[in-house]
């Protein structure tokens, strides 16, 4: 075949035309015969079945039938119109009912010749079908026989347009008369005799023709190992280049500001988990490589202090760092803290954000660049082209998915030699799916939590408690504690949980008032200076009661603050759940979640309460969480589009991954420019790949 041939727009498609291309285009992102024959099925549908009328469930799954219909008849009412035809088999009747495309069906429909129909059947007095794929029996029996309906992604555009899943199938029947259905292998004979793959062209074809279970299930094993085989040799290669020919700074002293530090103004010991990360940080930045590493850590588990450590590495190294937060607030507390904890050390450190005074501004800028300033802490602001180092030798980010990819290159571009890179999560992220995320990155973990924290005790309670609650609420109160009280902030239901959060203050205003009790409220739609007002109160302990949305979500440190209430917990996400309960528990008392909801609850909701109740441990969490929204949920990441995968499943085929990242490990290790003869195909699509898509398509 002539490889050019995949490279051919979709519009030439024999059946596509203009305006279906353009469809096909927009919707499903195809763009020419390549990407059509890359359109995986979803699912497929075993249409070796076909069910009679009387066999019919109540579920939504798709059937296949075969039977006449005897009648159609157009049915108005106040809403509109539809089209109704009675179909019956030997056991029974049901009806089929379009509202769209009258005209159509009853010009081509056939009365009493037996049709295979196909689609979800709905009950209500009776079964009926709405929008049935149709297709005579007789031409049903001449096509091509599949014995697997493949099921192919569909948006309601599409279906609205005429372009069903059959039409879909046409399509790709018509692709692979017309490429004869010959792909080049994009894997190497080593790779597919080791682990018995089959071949490109078989795969391709049982992918969308299945011919049985057994070859389906080879070609979509051998699929889903390329996908992810190739983004991990990309990861790889990126980590080995940028190991091999970025160079960093090295931080080869350990000089007085850390030595001091450590010797005499640690204000605790520092845990082995803690110990640990330094002395890889230290490895790290030690070497003549620029570092990159990721830095994860349960909420609380102390990733502040080994940041600060390790900007006092860069300081005795003489180079400067930057400490960047995703809030005011964080940036803010990040400052405070690291002023306190470095007062004796004889260091210059600054803090700035957006708010910051002209002449403030003015001076920062100056130090900056004659490298009298040693660590700038601060929001976005320190990337803007205004900020300019001397010599900026580490960069370190917290909380590190609120920052988009490019902010991150920004400053990097900030020096000639790339700063080392420092970035802290608090979200953890499962090794499976960090393994294929940041298969770049060096991962460090802290995974240990300082002594003598008391675990948070979570509970489920129903509004129906709420009286007991709030007395709960009282009492803790009344021991000098703060109290959290939390309301969800969807954007597509924004004026309604505005609506819940003020309710809700009403009715804590009401039950605590002043001026016994003093509460402040946070919410987004209110002036970033208020809000800082409002949380400072809070902080100095001149409130007792903080109302808030999640804006209170990352990193706010209150270790007063003793009892998170989430109200509508049902509605947070699992990682969510988990950041706004590690707001409490950071102080010596025992510290308290409770999880308010309604009675009624899906059973994904339930599975999250209960895993908040039964553990603390944020890995385990994600796990869960993992298992239960697929990755491209995690993290809020949906609408960052984190992985774009379009066969694989991080979580369903984890032990693919692993064999995919051994293999891509073992290749490099042999042949890290895959130069020899036998790797040349994958060299060849390795550039073709990465011609057409950057890895950070698959994470952004
Ligand atoms: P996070 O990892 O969430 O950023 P922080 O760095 O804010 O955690 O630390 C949480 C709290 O624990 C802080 O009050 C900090 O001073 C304290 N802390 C950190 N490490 C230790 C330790 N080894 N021993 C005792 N307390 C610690
Ligand atoms: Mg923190």
């Amino acid at each position: 075949m002539n490889p050019n041939i995949l490279q051919t727009p979709i519009d030439y498609l024999k059946g596509v035309g203009p305006s279906r291309a353009d469809l096909l285009r927009t919707e499903l992102g195809v763009h020419t015969y390549q990407d059509l024959v890359n359109l995986f099925p979803n699912r497929y549908i075993d249409k070796t079945n076909y069910y009679k009328i009387n066999e019919l469930q109540r579920t939504s799954a798709e059937v296949q039938m075969v039977g006449k219909i005897v009648h159609i008849k157009m049915v108005e009412q106040k809403r509109g119109k539809r089209l109704v035809a009675k179909f019956i088999d030997d056991t029974g009747e049901m009806e089929l009912v379009w509202f769209r495309g009258h005209k159509w069906i009853k010009e081509n429909i056939k009365l009493n010749i037996p049709y295979v129909i196909f689609g979800k059947t709905k009950y209500y007095n009776g079964f009926s079908m709405p929008h049935p794929e149709m297709e005579l029996l007789s031409e049903h029996e001449k096509n091509l026989k599949v014995m697997m309906q493949p099921v192919y992604p569909s948006t309601e555009k599409l279906s609205n347009r005429g372009i069903t899943n059959r039409v879909l199938s046409k399509m790709m029947q018509q692709l692979f008369l017309d490429t004869k259905a010959r792909f080049y292998d994009t894997l190497s004979e080593e790779i597919r005799s080791e682990l018995k793959l089959i071949h490109k062209s078989e795969a391709i074809l049982n992918i969308h023709f299945p011919k049985n279970q057994e070859l389906l299930a080879k070609a979509q094993y051998r699929l889903k190992f390329e996908e992810l085989f190739y983004i991990q040799l990309q990861l790889i290669t990126k980590k080995l280049i940028r190991k091999q020919k970025i160079k960093g700074f090295p931080f080869t002293e350990v000089g007085d500001h850390f030595t001091n530090f450590y010797n005499n103004h640690l204000p605790f010991e520092l845990t082995n988990a803690q110990k640990r990360v330094i002395k890889e940080i230290r490895k790290d930045i030690g070497s003549s490589a620029q570092m990159n590493r990721l830095l994860q850590g349960d909420v609380g588990s102390g990733k502040t202090i080994v940041a600060l450590m390790t900007t006092l590495l860069a300081i005795d190294n003489d180079f400067q760092a930057c400490l960047m937060a995703p809030t005011a607030i964080l940036a803010n507390q990040h400052y405070q803290g690291i002023v306190e904890l470095t007062k004796d050390l004889n260091i210059n450190v600054r803090l700035l954000m957006g708010s910051s005074k002209a002449k403030e501004r003015r001076e920062i800028h100056q130090e900056l660049e004659d490298g009298t300033l040693h660590i700038l802490i601060g929001t976005h602001a320190v990337l803007e082209d205004k900020v300019k180092f001397k010599n900026l030798g580490l960069a370190i980010i917290d909380e590190q998915h609120r920052f988009g990819v490019a902010q991150r290159s920004k400053l990097w571009h900030k020096n000639t030699y790339p700063p080392h890179i420092l970035v802290m999560t608090a979200t953890p992220i499962p090794r499976t799916l960090a393994m294929s995320l940041y298969g770049d990155l060096d991962i460090s973990v802290i995974d240990e939590l300082p002594p003598g924290r008391k675990s948070i005790k979570t509970v489920h309670r129903y509004d129906s408690n709420r009286l007991k609650v709030f007395k709960f609420i009282a009492d803790e109160i009344q021991k000098g504690r703060q109290v959290y009280v939390v309301y969800p902030l969807i954007q597509e239901s924004e004026a309604l949980d505005y609506k819940d959060l003020m309710d809700g203050y009403e009715s804590i205003a009401r039950s605590f008032p002043t001026p016994d009790y003093q509460i402040s409220i946070v919410h987004g739609k209110m002036k970033p200076a208020d809000k800082d007002y409002e949380m400072e109160r809070f902080v100095k302990g001149e409130t007792n009661i903080m109302v808030a949305t999640t804006v209170i979500e990352v990193g706010v440190n209150v270790p007063n603050a003793s009892v998170m209430i989430i109200e509508s917990a049902e509605r947070f996400g699992l990682s969510q759940l988990h950041q706004l309960r590690g707001r409490v528990g950071r102080g010596a008392e025992q510290s308290f979640c409770i999880l308010m909801t309604s009675f009624k609850l899906s059973s994904d909701s339930k599975t999250r309460l209960e895993t908040m109740v039964r553990t603390n441990d944020g890995f385990d969490i994600a796990e869960v969480d993992l298992k239960l929204r697929g990755p491209g949920d995690i993290m809020g990441t949906q609408q960052s589009g984190v992985l774009n995968l379009k066969i694989a499943d991080i979580v369903r085929d984890n032990d693919i991954l692993k064999t995919a990242r051994y293999y891509a490990m073992k290749i490099l290790k042999e042949d890290p420019s895959l130069s020899l003869e036998k790797n040349k195909i994958l060299l060849f699509t390795y550039q073709q790949l990465a011609k057409h898509k950057n890895i950070w398509n698959y994470i952004s």
